[in-house]
């Protein structure tokens, strides 16, 4: 049985509450109604929220001192507390919040021609174990809710305010598998989504997944107009599960097949995410391999020179390997761009700051 935001809450210890960021407007007037409130008063709320950005719910001053005092009651509004705020020479900006339970968890926001992008996380740690990465180290140690995730954009255009700009694009490629915290995805989709609130519009919003393929099936059958994004990493079974142990529980082939269940019920183009690892996947026929993979996939593929990890092996590819691997990709017909590798100074491979934190910490 699917289990709604209030029986999720519940479930908590009963001494936290939960982020008034967690709700939806809808949910919000529910709620306000449960209480003997007008559900108007949910815009009024979501304008505090979002548009003025305060901090306090007492500074919420068109509500009355009773709901002020009722709404301080059963949530709290800041949930995020900055612990380090770096900004590297390119103008991107990493933050390492702290949760009310004294987990640590990263954000992003790097700064593009074409606006201002946070890259948010969803999980403290992650399970899912890709060879490659830093943030899946330690292990998952939580979920995080909707309102955690929707308070790190909150708190990266509170930062943004100061300079008169915002949040034009949100990425849920931080630390954690979005599709294993699946519906506190989605109800921060719909939040941050909503007119009334920071109204990112769904054609700048991109989620990416390491393959779980039931919940790949389910996104589909929401048909939402975000972009999505799958990180493929190999051009075969091989590889992949080498790289992504994921990869022997969703095998590639029948990741495939979900994908294009995505492209047909949404009519939607996705991207695969494609990092290159010195003599791993960055070889011509590699590059071959995975046009083929792709030939007759509506898709782009993005290649991404990888960060050396310190506490992995994989080097990075040289510059013209990297270009000789787009030409092969190029001349087969398929899109593909190389992007562009942003905060080189301030540890930018996901999860390398929460790790050189948590290292700090055990020590
Ligand atoms: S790359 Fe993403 S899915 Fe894979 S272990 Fe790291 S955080 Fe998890």
């Amino acid at each position: 049985m699917e289990q709604t935001k209030s029986s999720r809450q519940t479930e908590k210890k009963e001494s936290v509450k939960p982020s008034i960021y967690s709700m939806e407007l809808d949910e919000l007037k529910s709620w306000l109604k449960e209480h003997g409130e007008k559900s108007f008063r949910a815009g009024q709320i979501f304008d505090w929220l979002y548009i003025k950005r305060v901090t306090a719910f007492e500074d919420m001053t068109n509500l009355s001192k009773n709901l002020r005092e009722l709404l301080a009651e059963h949530f709290v509004l800041t949930t995020l507390k900055t612990a380090i705020q770096q900004t590297s020479q390119d103008g991107t900006m990493k933050f390492l919040f702290e949760l009310h339970d004294g987990y640590t968890i990263e954000t992003v926001l790097m700064k593009h021609e074409y606006g201002n992008s946070v890259c948010v996380t969803t999980q403290v740690g992650c399970r899912i174990g890709c060879t490659f990465c830093a943030s899946t180290l330690g292990g998952l140690k939580r979920n995080l809710e909707a309102g955690e995730i929707v308070a790190q954009v909150v708190k990266v255009q509170k930062a943004l305010d100061e300079f008169g700009e915002r949040v034009s694009s949100v990425v849920i490629m931080g630390i954690g598998e979005p599709f294993d915290n699946f519906d506190e995805m989605l109800s921060f989709l719909k939040i941050i989504n909503h007119d009334d609130g920071l109204n990112i519009g769904a054609r700048h919003i991109t989620v990416s997944t390491s393959g779980i393929i039931p919940k790949i099936y389910q996104f589909a059958d929401e048909k939402l107009q975000i972009n999505f994004a799958i990180s493929l990493h190999a051009p075969n079974t091989e590889i992949r599960s080498r790289l992504m142990p994921i990869n022997r529980a969703y095998k590639l082939p029948e990741l495939m097949k979900a994908v294009q269940y995505y492209i047909d019920k949404t009519g939607r183009r996705v991207s695969f995410e494609y990092g290159l690892f010195g003599g791993v996947n960055d070889q011509i026929e590699h590059a071959e391999e995975l046009a083929n993979l792709v030939k007759n996939v509506k898709c782009h593929i993005n290649l991404i020179p990888v960060n050396y990890v310190p506490e992995r092996d994989y080097v990075r590819t040289p510059k013209e390997q990297i270009f000789r691997f787009e030409k092969v990709l190029k001349n087969r017909g398929v899109n593909v761009t190389i992007r562009r590798e942003q905060g080189h100074d301030i540890d930018a491979a996901c999860g390398q700051l929460r790790a050189k934190e948590r290292k700090e910490e055990t020590r």
